[in-house]
Formats: C-alpha cells, structure tokens, sequence
C-alpha cells in the first residue's frame, strides 16, 4: 500500500514537470486516484459492515458481506501495486482475490435471503479460474483473462440478482434497488468481455491510463459505496421488521397482540364505513377459563389459548383482522360480511372450538366459548362502538348459560 502511493505521488510529480504553467493540474477521474480511492472506500464500507455485523449478530450476511469487502479491497490495493511489485501478487493472487470477494460476497446474499450455502459449491469458480491460469496460453493472455474474469464475476453478481429477487414474504424497500443495481454491474462485467477481446490491449504498464480502465473504476467506485449501502439498508429493514413483528405478536399465541389487533381492525372499519361496505366485529370469551387454570394448571390453559387461537386463525380467512385483545378473550373483524353471514361464522367457530381435542397428561380439557356479535349495518361507527356492542352480546351470552353465540345489534339477537 506503501509503494503504490509511492509509486501515485511519482505519477503525480511527473505531471508537474510537464505543465507549462507550472501549476499543479491533475486530469479529472485521474485512474490512480480512483483506484485509491476505491481501495480506501472498499475497505472502510467493509470494516462499517462488520461493525454492524458485530452489533446485530443475528445477521451473519453482514459479516460475509464485511468480509468480502475486506477482500476485494486487499485486491484492488495489490492492483495497484502494479509495474511495482511482482506480477505474481499484482495479476495472479490479485485477480483470484477479486473473484473470492465476490463469492463471498455472494455467500452474504444467499445467506440473507435465507438459502444453504455449500462452499465446495461455492468456491468452484474459484478452482476453475486457478486451472485455467495453470494454463500458460491462457496465463499469458491478458485480455482472455481478463475477458473470462469478467464473466465469472458477471454470472456472480447475477446470480446474487436472481437469489434477491426470489426472496418472497419480506417488506424490504432496499431490495429492489438493490436488484437493479447488481443487474446493472453484472452488465457492466459482461460489455467488457467483447471489448477486451475485439478492441487490443496496451500494455501491462499503461492500463491504468486507459478511459476505459477509467470508467471501469467509476463505476465500480459506485458500486461500492452502494452496495454497500443497500446492503446495510436491507440489513436494516429487515431488523426493524422483526423488531415490529415481536411488538405486535401475542408470544403465547402467536396471534396479532391487543394494540396490533386494535390498529389493524381501526383502519378496516375505517375502510368499510368510507366505502359503505359491510363488516363484523365478534368478541370471543373462553368459558370458565378460571375453573380449566384451577383443574389443570397454568400450563393446560396455556394449552388451551394456544389451540383456541389456532381454530381462530384456521377458521377465518387471510383479509378478517384477528388478536388476543386479554387474557381469554379474542377480537375479530370479519370484513365483506353481513349479519347473517358474520353469525354463521361465530357459530361455526364455537363448533370448531367445542370439537377441540386438547389434553393435559393425557386427561380431555373440554373448552367452549360465547361470542358476541355486532355489524357495521351501513352506519357510520367507529371500532370502540362495535366492540362495546359485541361486548353486550358477550354478556348476554355468559348470562343466558355460555357456549352460545349473540348479536347484540337492533332487530337481531340470536342466540343457539
Ligand atoms: P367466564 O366464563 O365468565 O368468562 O369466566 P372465566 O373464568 O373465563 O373468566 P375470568 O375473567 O374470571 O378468568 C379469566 C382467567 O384467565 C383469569 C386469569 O388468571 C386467566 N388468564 C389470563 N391470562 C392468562 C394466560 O396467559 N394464561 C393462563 N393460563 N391463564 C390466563
Ligand atoms: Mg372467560
Ligand atoms: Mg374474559
């Protein structure tokens, strides 16, 4: 590293010599002082991931990614050491380091988006390339080296797209830009293939003064500094997700918590009393919870709200809103339902329930439940005014005897 900014600054005092002025004029995008740049950027976006690595250690993608980073960097410093040090370490260990620091780097993808990760596998590109340098025809030629290097590393970058773009069932804003980034440089990687092959190569010494070679940085000067911005923005997204999920998850139940249930059933009712669509609250009560603590413990009504909220969500479609609202007590809006329809819902939940096999060492634990019901009906009410109404219900079905279903509203009061 020492050398090469030996070897810029003999660069840079060359170039005064040649100015007539006398002044110091650097030419814009100078190659060198890109390279340097990017080793310098390459290497602290891989230390700030492995940083974050550290904080979140849940994340082992951003160790990888970290890692690769720190690699590719090591690379591209010994890049630059060339016409200074050998070119065993400035072509030959250079070249294959660049192409681990995309592997791994395409390990961190593969391992974000919740895929194995079979290094044999992994590396085999790897091997490939170190044969075919073993090949003195091929070692000898740098634009076959460079064009075939190119390739592999395109293929990488793309396969890392396509593992992205199959990552399903996740909310993360950074992915698609990161997606249309890494297509963009596995393009970048491809164009060069044919031209390195078509256009004749200067020599070893003057690449680093070709516009090509030029380009070639900036842009993956870019792709540093981006990538490894998404890659901590995705990492960052998908910690407040989980973050937002264990907010809003009843541990116990895994079902939608009081406040989640509460905000996600609001904007529904908002919904259906704006567009003038029906909708239904039930309130569900386990019966003589109290009395299935006492008999068999804390452990068998655990038992018993787990397998209520499974029937729960077994029983109701993906767009009703659901959650334990208390202790034994479960909230619903059942969107797109009428009176008549939102009744034979509960009543064929309150079957369900009565028809759970629960058991604690081995003895049945007979559970059921009283429902109350109440409807939008086409006015304009809020989630608490439904939730009091179907309350009443509620009450109404514990006072007339439990395991019975009632919808409190005007005109419909029914009870099995
Ligand atoms: P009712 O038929 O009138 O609803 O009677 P109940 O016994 O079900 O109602 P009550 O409100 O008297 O009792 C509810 C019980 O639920 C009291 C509380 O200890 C118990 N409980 C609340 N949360 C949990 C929990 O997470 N696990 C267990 N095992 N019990 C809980
Ligand atoms: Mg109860
Ligand atoms: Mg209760």
């Amino acid at each position: 590293m020492i050398r090469m900014i030996v070897a810029i600054e003999g660069r840079s005092h060359d170039s005064r010599v040649g100015d007539p002025a006398g002044t110091v004029s650097m030419p814009p995008l100078d190659p060198t002082t890109l390279l340097l740049a990017l080793v310098v950027v390459t290497f602290s976006t891989g230390v700030l991931l492995l940083i974050s690595s550290r904080q979140d250690r849940s994340q082992t993608s951003l160790a990888l990614w970290g890692v690769a980073k720190l690699i590719g960097a090591i690379a591209l410093a010994l890049i630059g050491l060339r016409g200074v040090a050998d070119q065993s370490l400035t072509v030959d260990l250079a070249n294959a380091l660049l192409l681990l620091g995309h592997l791994i780097n395409f390990a961190g993808v593969r391992r974000f988006c919740h895929r194995p990760v079979s290094w044999p596998w992994l590396l085999a590109p790897l091997v490939v390339w170190l044969a075919l340098c073993q090949w003195p025809a091929f070692h000898a030629s740098v634009e076959w080296r460079i064009a075939v290097n190119s390739a592999i590393m395109g293929l990488i970058t793309l396969a890392g797209a396509g593992t992205l773009w199959k990552l399903k069932g996740e909310r993360l804003v950074s992915r698609y830009p990161a997606i249309g980034w890494l297509v963009i440089h596995a393009l970048a990687f491809f164009v060069r293939v044919p031209i390195v092959l078509i256009i004749p190569m200067p020599g070893i010494n003057q690449v680093t003064g070709s516009p090509a070679v030029t380009l070639m940085l900036f842009e993956a000067l870019f792709h540093a500094t981006i990538m490894a911005f998404l890659q901590l923005s995705m990492a960052k997204d998908r910690a407040e997700n989980r973050y937002r999920t264990a907010a809003e998850t009843d541990v116990l139940t895994g079902l939608p918590n009081r406040r989640a249930f509460f905000e996600r059933a609001e904007c529904g009712v908002a919904h259906a009393v704006s567009n003038g669509r029906p909708a239904a609250v039930l309130v569900i009560d386990i019966d003589r919870f109290k009395t299935i603590n006492d008999t068999f413990g804390h452990a068998g009504g655990d038992r018993v709200l787990v397998a209520v909220a499974e029937a729960i969500r077994a029983h109701l479609r993906p767009s009703d809103r659901f959650g334990r609202v208390g202790g034994e007590e479960f909230g619903c809006l059942l969107t797109e339902t009428s009176q008549a329809a939102a009744f034979v819902v509960a009543e064929g939940l309150r079957h369900r329930i009565a028809n759970l096999d629960i058991r604690s060492d081995g003895a049945p634990i007979r559970v059921s439940v009283s429902i109350g019901v109440s409807v939008i009906q086409g006015r304009a009410v809020t989630l608490s005014q439904l939730l009091d109404e179907a309350d009443t219900g509620l009450y109404e079905a514990k006072r007339s005897g439990r395991d019975r279903v009632i919808a409190a509203e005007s005109g419909f009061r029914r009870a099995s």
